[in-house]
């Protein structure tokens, strides 16, 4: 069985993604396999829990409020909202519940709090329970840790060099900073990136280098193809070729052998055969839920009649790590510590951002 290994390079990484195709899938099938049961796939519901109005700039994103999409933004659900979705999705196959707000940064006070109630409540449910919500603090990644959160999701995008093509409000080290801040907890880390923003294969091996150095990687790597929304800077970028998305996941799956690759966004613009093709590279987690935050997924029937045709079973919830132990708030160890940290604010220009929000600034006006 081949080790994990931490040291990964770029050249390595692109003579993998460049490999014959069938040399390449055979490679990851046989990692897949040493580390995996191939016939499971972990099911995750992704719920938006607070939407639009974001004030980052990420170029691909329709919940920056500085772009004109046709997102309708919302205010924080309730617990007994998020409670009533948590159990359509259990209900539904779905082993986790991963819960997205449309922030820079988690910020203590009130909506913080509601939020760890949230945890509260779909922890008891007996799920996992995955949050994303932007930069954290160490104490702020412990508040969540103690409340029962299983996973929390960061991604770093892309390679720290395309990174600056992509978003100016935000630097990479924050990145990195909020994963360090996770990984002083029991929380695991999910961490993946988009495909099809415009990056090269130096920049999509750039990322898997990233990612694949941490030590430990990320215990759940989703692999995103960018979908192009009106309004954002990236509404004319081609879509990804179906060969691309296999070549990244049985990549990820090579270089991260033990992680979850999760097939994220773009999956309505993939045939059931180029699904098929990318759980035999190794992909091992899908979204489920005919929304992913704001763009389209697949329906959760087609889903399972997918699974049904290709003998896949959904993972139970807590196979890899056991479930953790709720603290009520009133028992909490941690308080709120108020802190303002600096996260960076780089303030370049990208072009494309820019004329995506003067014909935002437009047509609002
Ligand atoms: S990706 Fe997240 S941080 Fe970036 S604009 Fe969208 S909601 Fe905001």
């Amino acid at each position: 069985m081949n080790q994990t290994r931490h040291d990964w390079t770029k050249e390595e990484i692109l003579d993998i993604y460049n490999k014959p195709l069938m040399e390449l899938l055979y490679e990851a099938a046989t990692i897949h396999r040493q580390h995996h049961d191939p016939n499971t796939v972990q099911v995750s519901t992704l719920l938006s829990i607070k939407t639009g109005g974001c004030p980052e700039d990420c170029g691909y994103c329709p919940q920056a409020a500085r772009y004109h999409t046709n997102v309708e933004g919302n205010d924080l659900m309730s617990v007994q909202q998020v409670k009533a979705q948590a159990l359509r999705a259990k209900a539904s196959g779905s082993s986790r519940v991963c819960m997205g707000a449309a922030w820079r940064n988690v910020k203590d006070g009130p909506e913080f709090d509601q939020v760890l109630e949230m945890v509260r409540t779909i922890n008891k449910l007996d799920m996992e329970v995955c949050c994303t919500l932007g930069m954290v603090t160490e104490n702020q990644a412990k508040r969540l840790a103690e409340a029962g959160l299983y996973a929390y999701n960061h991604n770093l995008d892309t390679s720290e060099e395309y990174y600056t093509e992509v978003i100016s409000t935000r630097g990479y080290e924050d990145r990195l900073q909020t994963i360090e801040n996770v990984r002083k907890t029991n929380v695991t880390v999910c961490s993946g990136g988009i495909i099809g923003m415009g990056e090269s294969e130096q920049d999509r091996a750039g990322m898997l280098v990233a990612l694949s150095t941490l030590n430990p990687q990320p215990e759940s790597v989703p692999i995103n193809a960018l979908v192009a929304v009106e309004g954002t800077p990236m509404e004319d970028q081609k879509p990804v070729e179906i060969w691309e998305m296999i070549r990244m996941v049985a990549t990820t799956r090579i270089v991260m052998p033990e992680t979850q690759v999760r097939l994220s966004a773009g999956r309505t613009e993939m045939t059931r055969e180029g699904q098929a093709l990318c759980f035999f590279a190794g992909a091992n987690s899908i979204f489920a839920g005919d929304k992913l935050l704001t763009t389209p997924n697949p329906d959760v029937n087609e889903d399972m009649e997918m699974f049904k045709q290709l003998g896949l079973i959904p993972q139970k919830p807590f196979i890899k790590i056991s479930q953790p132990q709720t603290v009520e708030a009133a028992d909490s160890q941690f308080t709120a510590l108020g802190e303002k940290p600096k996260w960076s604010r780089p303030g370049h220009i990208i072009e494309r951002n820019e004329l995506a929000k003067e014909k935002g600034a437009v047509s609002k006006s």
